[in-house]
């Protein structure tokens, strides 16, 4: 019997459908500028904004990791380049404002809330995401010990300082720990990698088949605590 003391989730596609509350979130992000920046929105559509941002991470690769800071420079360019030079921070900043409370808006998927709080009574929850989503703002933050976003250690997964960091806040060893999430790059071949064991998420419409290096898998939050079980007692 192993002792797994920790488990590990993703959030985006692992917690939540997060195609739906992006593109709601991008929504209301751009109504919001043609309000107070119409001269940007008249420059740039939805597409060609996001083509500009991609262009900005390019001539400014520090911005990687960090893809809520990413988001308000290249807005902030954008918006000098239209004409609003000194107010750009300012809009920049309230815009992001705006979608990262949208962004929040998440709809957990059926019974993750139930199962997340019976698993909580039997293991550590940490969340690790590379993503800009806000754990503390969501109900069910009050079953995770911690959370982290790649930008709090300026490194996304596969690669291992989120791991490591949900390791050491747990005290735990990587074989006592089992990460459960969506991609099969950076969720199943990143935590496989430091040794731990790996559930993979298979809740989207278009989820990837089974990756070889997933433990095992589930596509219904219902079927998550037998996966678990199963991995402790193997
Ligand atoms: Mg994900």
């Amino acid at each position: 019997m192993k002792n797994i003391k920790l488990l590990c989730f993703d959030l985006d596609d692992t917690l939540w459908l997060s195609k739906p509350v992006i593109e709601q979130a991008e929504q209301v992000f751009y109504a919001y500028l043609a309000t107070v920046a119409p001269r940007l929105t008249e420059r740039f559509s939805p597409t060609s904004l996001r083509a500009h941002r991609l262009a900005f991470l390019d001539s400014h690769p520090e911005f990687k990791h960090q893809i809520s800071q990413w988001r308000i420079a290249s807005l902030s360019d954008a918006l000098a380049l239209c004409g609003y030079r000194h107010q750009s921070a300012t809009i920049a900043q309230q815009a992001f404002s705006v979608f990262l409370a949208e962004r929040q808006k998440v709809t957990l998927f059926p019974h993750c809330e139930t199962i997340l709080g019976e698993l909580s009574k039997q293991f550590m929850l940490i969340s690790l995401t590379n993503g800009n989503a806000d754990l503390g703002v969501q109900t069910i933050s009050r079953y995770f010990s911690a959370s982290y976003q790649a930008e709090d250690v300026n490194a996304a997964k596969p690669s291992a300082p989120l791991f490591l960091k949900a390791l050491d806040v747990a005290s735990c060893d990587p074989e006592e720990a089992i990460h459960i999430g969506d991609h099969v790059i950076d969720d199943i071949s990143g935590a496989k990698a430091l040794g731990l064991h790996t559930i993979q998420a298979r809740l989207k419409p278009d989820s990837p088949a089974p990756h070889e290096l997933a433990d095992t898998h589930f596509s219904d939050w219902r079927e998550l605590p037998s996966k678990i079980q199963q991995l402790a007692g193997s």
